[in-house]
């Protein structure tokens, strides 16, 4: 048991989930739809180009917590070379094609299922915080397909639980508070250091950065791990 430790604060896509897999086939169908989009609009494009500046952007995206998809895409096509305005219908299924693309492809990783059960047999508090994906009630829907959800005891969805989303310390506060814990019994997991950990410690939290990429960003964490299986030896 790690010491004066009541409650395991999680976060998803990346960290319980393989978001690799989803984002892949998110931006996959999204560039085919783009490519389309693009040459009928006389900009010939190979699809391989548009794919990896999605991608680029999404990365950049993600660091700057900007999680609007509807914004994405004007900006992105702009960036394309394309003059007219993109029209709101074009915008929204762009959007609904990544999201439902994504939902579909975002699977668990292995470890997730054994080692939230394992740190519930051990007496923690289980918490999971995550952030909105900007449409109301879309992550608490992709949530809601993982079977591993019936473990946690308490859920923040920060951007529409709470008007703040990560790294503002309040969505931890608010799980924290949810789960009936003070913030320095509180451990936090997560695989972003620039929202998870950066949060966590704003909040006066524990914190144990799971990296699954170089980010390039540091922020320092009291453990650093490679994969769920190994939060056994620290929990
Ligand atoms: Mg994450």
């Amino acid at each position: 048991m790690m010491r004066g430790i009541k409650a395991v604060l999680l976060d998803l896509d990346e960290t319980l989930t393989d978001a690799f897999t989803g984002l892949r086939a998110a931006r996959r169908a999204v560039a085919g739809r783009l490519h389309k989009y693009l040459r009928e609009h006389g900009i010939e494009l190979d699809e391989e180009v548009i794919y990896t500046r999605l991608s680029e952007f999404d990365d950049k995206m993600a660091i700057e917590t900007k999680y609007n998809r509807d914004e994405w895409w004007p900006e992105l096509l702009a960036g394309f070379g394309l003059k007219q305005k993109v029209p709101r219908r074009t915008v929204r299924q762009l959007t609904k094609l990544y999201w439902t693309t994504f939902a579909r492809a975002n699977k668990p990783f292995p470890d997730a299922g054994p080692t939230l059960s394992y740190i519930r047999e051990k007496g923690y508090k289980l918490g999971l915080i995550t952030d909105t994906d900007v449409e109301p009630g879309l992550k608490l829907e992709r949530v809601r397909r993982f079977r591993f959800i019936k473990l946690f005891n308490a859920v923040v969805i920060s951007g529409e639980d709470i008007p703040e989303t990560k790294p503002s310390p309040k969505p931890f506060l608010l799980l924290a508070s949810k789960l009936g814990a003070s913030a320095g019994e509180c451990v936090v997991v997560g695989d972003k250091p620039f929202t998870d950990i950066k949060g966590a410690k704003a909040a006066g939290m524990r914190t144990i950065w799971l990296k699954r990429r170089d980010w390039g960003i540091e922020e320092k964490a009291d453990f650093t791990i490679n994969s769920l299986a190994e939060l056994r030896r620290i929990l």
